[in-house]
Parts: structure tokens; sequence; C-alpha cells
């Protein structure tokens, strides 16, 4: 066969040659031991946790190295297009920063764009590119068109679609296919000249070289050493509309942009032994791979199961309106991603997570466990590291859109929430009660009359003449100026005035010779100034409240109970 000939029977209008495409693209420059990764979504939709965790790998591996993130829209599939989820995907990545170096961006008027050398980014922009490496490769005769009469195509799809659900004979079916491609590999150029004259669509095949029963041993930096089936099929390389498929474009695109590390999802794996067939046919050097097992969750019965585009959590674009801010999530990305990252954070407090040296080999080669107890415990830290006013201004902005009334009040008494927002933040033990935005006014609701309510009722043991009893202690002593230790005196001296112990030591040994202890007292102030048996620090949350704020609520309590 007179391979030549057939290449350009094929594609009489490619004139490039693959040398002159290499020319295009010449080898980066970059530092010993840069890494230049990507992420490569279609644009199907929205950003799945599972598609945050590859690419946080893939922008920590190009940017502790001094490489390359680089974003390229897989769009060869415009049937699963979805408008503006380009667009949308950027976006989220960029609030979960993951910031790309090159690639489709987003332009000024928020379309999406190329910057960078490497372009064009965008697959459905490339055919030309794709089309002068399929000519190489069919005048090297590692490639074949497989023609089909557009009639018969059109049937070819009916059969297909009802022997896919029918068809249980796996064997049989694998047999006759493998007898049709082994007949297509004979097509002669007569055929050839015969099919095109008649108009007759072709998708462009490889002649694969391999063998099922031999392995070919290869190292994923994930995963391992492997071994993996060489590939005997002859799989398409360009569809009969000229647009090629994941494989090919993967080879081509993966070589030319200059990536070093393949990081992707592990449903590729059993596609390996292609695209290594491919990178060898097109004489491409292999780059890196790291397949990354998918996200798991524990369904209701605490079994693993995938992580679903369906199930909470899944969707990025969701966090921002359950109040979790970026910074934890990525945080909690990190947890999952290497097994000695709490470890660090522990002995580095105030230190962003990109410091942390991010290493290949702590990553778990199984799924990672999706669990939302383990975000908020996470994001409790994260928060609780954070200052006051970085706080208020996360709250106000979270509020102001998912709880405009709520916004609007910490808004128009900023200073006052901050200072809320500044109880028991700073030292070494930070408060811990917030997992995410939508939890502060459950938190600190009650500082406002707006929000505040008594949850529940004192305890019937307590009499209430007891309880007032206090509270005219209390308010008969209680002074703002007092700093903290002369108010809890205080507190301790109405506490023992009426028969409430503050040895705590001779109330446990025989809680019967007393009416109760000084925490039942703080209790009940508790209960009447905030409405809740657990708030943050009293001494702060009456100074912050103000003596008349506190005497009318106290007051109030009296005239509830009485
Ligand atoms: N477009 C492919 C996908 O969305 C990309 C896989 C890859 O990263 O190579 O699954």
């Amino acid at each position: 066969m007179d391979y030549q000939r057939l290449a350009e029977l094929l594609f009489p209008n490619v004139t490039k040659t693959t040398a002159d495409i290499e020319a295009e693209y010449p080898a980066r420059v970059l530092p010993e031991g840069a890494k230049v990764t990507r992420f490569a979504p279609s644009p199907t939709g929205f950003v799945h946790f599972g598609g945050l965790f590859p690419t946080t790998v893939a922008e920590r591996l190009a940017h502790q190295s001094g490489g390359v993130l680089y974003l390229r829209i897989e769009d060869t599939d415009a049937r699963r297009e979805v408008k503006g989820a380009a667009e949308g995907l950027i976006k989220t990545l960029a609030r979960y920063n993951i910031n790309f170096d090159e690639g489709a961006v987003l332009g000024e008027n928020g379309e999406v764009c190329d910057k960078g050398a490497y372009g064009p980014y965008k697959q459905s922009l490339r055919g030309p590119i794709y089309h002068v490496f399929a000519k190489q490769l069919v005048s090297e005769g590692k490639a074949y068109p497989c023609f089909t009469a557009a009639e018969e195509l059109e049937e070819l799809l009916a059969v297909n679609k009802k022997e896919e659900i029918k068809n249980t004979d796996w064997q049989a079916e694998a047999e006759s296919r493998r007898a049709e491609m082994l007949k297509a590999r004979e097509i002669t150029l007569e055929d050839v000249e015969k099919n095109l004259a008649a108009g007759n669509p072709f998708v462009l095949r490889i002649l694969a070289d391999g063998d099922a029963d031999r392995k070919i041993k290869f190292t994923d930096l994930v995963k391992g050493n492997m071994e993996i089936p060489e590939n005997d099929e002859d799989f398409v390389l360009l569809k009969s509309d000229g647009i090629p498929t994941y494989h090919f474009a993967h080879a081509v695109d993966d070589h030319l942009m200059g990536t070093t590390h393949v990081i992707r999802g592990e449903e590729w794996l059993p596609s390996l032994a292609k695209h290594l067939q491919l990178f060898r046919y097109l004489g491409f050097k292999t780059p890196k791979y790291m397949h990354i097992a998918q996200i798991m969750r524990l369904d209701e019965n605490g079994n693993k199961k995938k992580l679903s585009k369906r199930d909470m959590g899944a969707n990025m674009d969701d966090y921002t309106g359950m109040g979790y801010c970026p910074e934890a999530v990525c945080e909690y990305v990190m947890t999952l991603l290497n097994s000695n990252y709490e470890e660090w954070r522990m002995q580095n407090s105030d230190k962003p997570y990109t410091d942390f040296p991010f290493n290949i080999k702590k990553m778990s080669v199984s799924g990672c466990l999706f669990d939302f107890d383990k975000l908020n415990d996470v994001s409790k830290n994260v928060i609780s590291r954070m200052d006051a006013k970085k706080v208020t201004d996360a709250v106000i902005e979270w509020a102001l859109e998912y709880d405009t009334p709520f916004g609007i009040l910490l808004q128009e008494n900023r200073a006052m929430a901050e200072q809320i927002f500044a109880i028991g933040r700073g030292g070494k033990k930070p408060r811990k009660d917030l997992a995410t935005w939508r939890d502060a006014k459950p938190y600190m609701g009650f500082f406002f009359d707006e929000y505040f309510e008594v949850e529940c009722d004192y305890p019937e043991k307590f009499p209430k003449e007891d309880i007032c009893a206090v509270f005219d202690g209390f308010l008969d002593s209680f002074d703002e100026n007092d700093d903290m230790n002369v108010w809890f005196d205080k507190i301790k001296a109405v506490a023992t005035a009426n028969g409430y112990t503050t040895d705590m030591k001779a109330y446990k040994a025989d809680p019967s010779a007393f009416k109760g202890n000084v925490a039942d007292v703080s209790m009940f102030l508790r209960l009447a100034v905030t409405g809740k048996i657990n708030s943050p620090d009293m001494y702060s949350v009456m100074q912050i409240l103000g003596k008349d704020k506190v005497t009318e609520r106290i007051e109030a309590m009296r005239a509830k109970i009485n």
C-alpha cells in the first residue's frame, strides 16, 4: 500500500507537516524540575468536588515547583456542551484558589479567551492541528480509514442501540467486532477512492500493534508499578466529522502544550494502553501519569459509595450558599490529599496551606472518603484562626446575600458585630463555634433583640424565688466598669449569700448540703441575658450589651417566670 498516497487522498487540504506544528510549540523554558500540569474539563456542567480534588494536586505540583498550570477546554462533544459551563468553572475554581497561569481564561467582558503561547486551548479550535498528526500517522501506515456508507451508518446506529440493550453474548460480539476490524484493515487505495467519490464518511482508526496477552510495565505516580495488557484494538482517532476522540486529542495536546504530569481520574486507567501506544506511534515523549481514585462517601447503611453528581457536597457551587468559606474547603481538600497535612498544620498554625510541602507519595491510593463532619471540624479550626475583622466582613457579605435582614442588621452594627466575633479569638485556644457563616446567627444573633429568644426553661429543681434573689443581688452590685475578676467575685458573693456554694470540691462531696453551686447561679444569669444555656464568655457578652440591655433582659426574665 502506498501510505503517502492514502494520506493525500484522505487529507488533501492538510499542507502543514508535523515539523511545522512542532516549530509553533517550542519546548518550554522552565527551571529544573518544574512541572507543567493542567485541568482539562469537558464543559458539561458544574465543578464537582471530585474535580476540585485532582485539580488541587495539579495546582500544587505546578506552583510548588515553579512550573505552569493551564486550563484546556475539552469541548469535542458539542452535544454534551452546556452553555456558560466553561465560564462558570473558571470562576468556581478561582474561588478555591485554583488560578491558571495559562490557557482558557476570562476576558474583560467575562468571555472565555486564550492566554499563553501554547493555544488554542479550546479543542474545538484545534481541528487543523489534529489533522496534521492524523495525516502523518496514515502516511506511516499507523492509521487507516474505515468507511461506512451514509445509509449504512444510520442503520448501524439503530442496530447498535438495540443491541446495547439486548446483547448479552459479549464473547461472540467481541469476536465479530474483531473480525470486522481485521477486514477493515484490508482496505485498498481503490476502495478508498471509490468511497471518497461516493461521499461516504469515514472514521480514522489506529492500526494497533499490541497483543492483549502481552503486558506493558508501567509506573503510575500514585498507584505505583503496574502491568497492563497491550492495546490490540483499532480504536478511533478521528470521528466521521473529523473531530478527534479524547485519546487522540489527549496525546496531541498534552505533547504540544508540554504537559509533564497528566493528573486525571482513575476512570481513564483502562484506556492507558491506548494512550501509551499513541504516544509511541506519534514519536512523543510520554508524560508522567497520576490516576486519582474517585471520592467516596458513606451511605445510610455505612457502605462506601462513589460521591455522585447528585450527592450533597458534590457541586462546588453549593458550598457558598451553605456558608463554607473557600479557605476551609481548600484546607479540607489538603487533609484528604496528604496524610501528614494535619500534623504539619498543628506545627504551622499561622502559615498558608500553600507553604505545605505537598508530596505525591503521601497520597492515598484508594479513594478518599468525603465527610461533612470532618469538613466542619476542619472549617471550625480555619475560622478560629481568622481575626475578628475578617470573620465580620465574611459573615456580613454572606448574610447580605443569603439572609439579607440579618446581613443589614450586622452591617448597621458593624463595630458591635466585630466586638462579638472577637470574643475568645486570638489566644492559644480560640473558640471554635463557627463551621460556616450560616452558624453565625444561631451563635450570636441573641445580641440583637430581633433574634433574641429564650430557648428553654429553668430546670424545675430551682425555685423561682432563688432565681429572682440572684437577679436582685446581681443587679444591685453590677457595674459595667468592673474588670472580669471583680465582676466574677461579685457573682460568687451573690451565690454564697443565696446558699449556692463556690467550693466545687465541697459541693461534689455532698451536693445535698447546698442549694446548688456558682455554676447554677451563672446559668440563671446566662439564660436571662443570652436566652441560652451555652454562650460565649458571659463577661464579654455583658460588656458588649451594656448595663441597660443586661438589666432589661434580667427584668424581662423575672417577669416571665413569675
Ligand atoms: N476531558 C477529560 C475529562 O473530563 C479530561 C481527562 C484528563 O484530564 O485527561 O474526563
